[in-house]
């Protein structure tokens, strides 16, 4: 049933929350070259929040879907920023697909996935190009949309599509968020929201096909 699926999800919000405090120091790196210098702390705010929201749910027997909407709306509360108003709405849509009852397949997976990637472009508004997380999110939701097969393994491809493209932000000029404010600053640079994206989702891809 959903529970084992909220007791999983649960762990996997705690493996991405490791992940995110061993980044915490190179993602605000990045983002004060263009941006204020808050990406790693608000994503370690974030998961954090979201991660402990999702223990609670699940120990008071919630299901997947209400274990990651919960976790979506901690996650914009507590971090803050742009990133964080995206990643609970990212979090809350993944849960949406997913059923408080049943069982979570692996084409829900795949389904929510995308729809999350498609709720962070339709909130923040952002192309690829722009700079911004959207930057490696959109190769990776068409990556995905275009897989057929198990969920883990159409992560993990997708997540090197998403990869190689955050590295390519470096190339670019911030058009969208704080960064635009800096211009050619911050060429040279990834955009710190694409890094920590595509490092989430290669954790997810390597974690669902293990
Ligand atoms: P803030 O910019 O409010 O300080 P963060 O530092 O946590 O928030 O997040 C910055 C990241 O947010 C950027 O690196 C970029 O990837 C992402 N971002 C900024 N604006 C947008 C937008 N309009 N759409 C999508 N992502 C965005
Ligand atoms: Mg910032
Ligand atoms: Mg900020």
């Amino acid at each position: 049933d959903s529970r084992a699926g909220a007791a999983r999800i649960t762990e996997l919000l705690g493996e991405i929350e490791s992940l995110l405090e061993e980044l915490e120091p190179e993602l605000g790196r990045m983002d004060a070259i263009a941006g204020d210098g808050d990406h790693g702390q608000g994503m370690v705010l974030g998961i954090r929040a979201a991660h402990s929201t999702a223990q609670r749910a699940a120990e008071a027997g919630a299901g997947a879907r209400t274990v990651l909407v919960q976790a979506g709306a901690s996650w914009s509360a507590e971090a803050g920023g742009t990133s964080g108003a995206l990643w609970g709405a990212a979090l809350t849509s993944v849960g949406s697909a997913f059923s408080d009852q049943e069982k979570v397949t692996d084409e829900q997976v795949v389904t929510a996935l995308v729809q999350a990637v498609e709720a962070i472009e339709r909130l923040g508004g952002a192309k690829p190009g722009d700079k911004t997380m959207v930057c490696a999110a959109v190769p990776f939701r068409e990556s995905l949309a275009g897989a057929d097969g198990a969920a883990g393994e159409a992560i993990v491809t997708a997540a090197e599509k998403a990869s190689a493209a955050a590295e390519a932000t470096a190339d670019i000029v911030a058009h969208k968020g704080r960064a635009r404010n800096h211009g050619d600053k911050s060429v040279g640079t990834p955009d710190p929201g694409a890094i920590s994206f595509s490092k989430i989702v290669t954790l997810l891809g390597r974690q669902l096909s293990a």
